[in-house]
């Protein structure tokens, strides 16, 4: 009695909104009680290696400058240089770039790459500035980051509101500000360039190819026929575009999408190509798309009719206020960190399969492997083989969480976080700990 009484007072006390690190620090934490992580290895990986926060002045085109503020959190570097993208969101904070930063470290680590794992960005609002604004701010951010990024020690990719051209500019300050003879040798330093500047072709459509890849591996596995089935996409961009595209090949049906500016549904099924077209002309927006209605209350989003239901945008977006309504029975993350750990104890218990994001979008960060290594080596990959080495290496990774969460009785989570842990673990207990 004692117990029901104290656990009801914690319940109605307010509690602050879970951060990110919260999230990603408990889902180590089960898998590390899980395989019985050594319990040095446990406290190195609980905290990250560096953090670097770095103010830089850029000059507005009213003439003013203004102050930003960007992050490059560097997790752990066990199994090679640090890899992962940099966002301009708002949200950008030092507990969203460590999150972020230790989600990388356990995506490249399953993906098998030789990579660590590191996150950053800019705490800003992109559509505020103008594109020579947004290419004086991220040229400074290059130049303020200098030799804490390096193609052999830390490599940025695009994330949320980054992408190829971003690259293209970090690739080319970077560059610049090297010595003549060194500055080809250094296109590696980020990844997800344009194909035309050193970047890898189909480098754009890696991730939500991959999200679809997993959710086709699953519907194999379960025998059910991706034709005929309902998807709804939270985030329109990078990722949730093209995972759409290649559903909707495979005979799958998106009923709703929700992007920063509203929610629309039709169940008849909404055209990814013609939503993308329409995009284009509205200012990259879906709102007020004409062949499906508005979904007034953006809650309920979540809780729409579907069979597949893919979050591929922010983080914390499936928790336990709309987990108990979610219709779809398997969650595909395309974005980082979209189900935290309340949301996810719900959906689990539903019976939902959530495939996970450290599986689910490692498309993305392949495929910057793949440019990295065509950088290296100087040579261009062909779109085909491209795609043919990111289904092998996908449906590797795949295999692998999904014959060890049925052979253990967990969830897919957890199983890829073990694989992911492991193999750092295996890393540390080889080469022990300097000095
Ligand atoms: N931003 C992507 C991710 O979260 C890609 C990272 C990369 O390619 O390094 O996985």
């Amino acid at each position: 009695m004692a117990i029901a009484t104290a656990e009801i007072k914690k319940e109605t006390k307010k509690v602050p909104l879970r951060g990110m690190m919260d999230n990603v620090m408990e889902q180590f934490d089960s898998a590390a009680d899980q395989i019985n992580l050594h319990p040095n290895i446990r406290k190195i990986l609980s905290i990250t290696n560096n953090e670097i926060i770095v103010n830089f002045p850029v000059k507005m085109d009213n003439g003013e400058v203004e102050i930003f503020t960007g992050y490059r959190v560097q997790h752990n570097n066990a199994l090679g240089p640090y890899k992962g993208g940099l966002r301009y969101h708002p949200t950008v904070d030092i507990d969203a770039a460590r999150a972020l930063a230790m989600w990388m470290t356990w995506k490249t680590s399953l993906a098998g790459l030789p990579y660590g794992g590191g996150k950053g960005g800019i705490k800003l609002d992109p559509s505020k500035y103008s594109q020579a604004e947004l290419e004086r701010i991220t040229r400074r951010f290059t130049f303020a980051l200098a030799d804490n990024i390096g193609p052999e020690h830390d490599i940025p990719a695009p994330d949320v509101n980054t992408n190829s051209q971003t690259m293209a500019w970090m690739a080319d300050t970077y560059m610049s500000t090297r010595p003549p003879a060194e500055r080809t040798a250094n296109q590696h330093v980020v990844t997800g360039k344009p194909a035309g500047s050193g970047g890898l072709e189909g480098r754009d459509r890696a991730t939500g190819y991959g999200v679809y890849l997993s959710i086709k591996f699953w519907s194999e596995k379960n025998n059910k026929p991706l034709d005929g089935k309902k998807f709804i996409v939270q985030g329109f961009g990078n990722v949730g575009y093209w995972a759409a595209y290649f559903l909707e090949k495979d005979g799958a049906k998106m009923v709703a999408v929700q992007d920063a500016f509203g929610s629309i549904q039709n169940q008849k099924g909404i055209s990814v190509e013609d939503l993308f077209n329409y995009v284009q002309l509205n200012d990259g927006s879906i709102a007020d798309y004409p062949k499906a209605k508005p979904v007034l209350d953006k809650d309920k989003f979540f809780t729409l009719n579907c069979d597949i239901c893919i979050p591929a945008a922010l983080g914390n977006q499936i928790t336990k206020e709309n987990a108990p309504r979610i219709k779809a029975r398997l969650i595909a993350e395309g974005a980082n960190g979209p189900t935290n750990v309340e949301g996810e104890k719900i959906l689990l218990e539903r019976g939902i399969t959530i495939i996970p994001d450290i599986l689910c979008n490692s498309g993305g960060v392949v495929g910057s492997y793949f440019e990295w290594l065509q950088n290296r080596n100087g040579e261009l990959w062909q779109l085909d083989e491209v795609m043919a080495k990111l289904d092998k290496k996908l449906k590797e990774s795949f295999d692998k969480v999904y014959d060890y969460a049925k052979r253990e009785s967990l969830d897919m989570r957890t199983a890829a976080y073990c694989l992911a842990i492991e193999r750092i673990e295996r890393a540390y207990i080889q080469r022990g700990i300097f000095p």
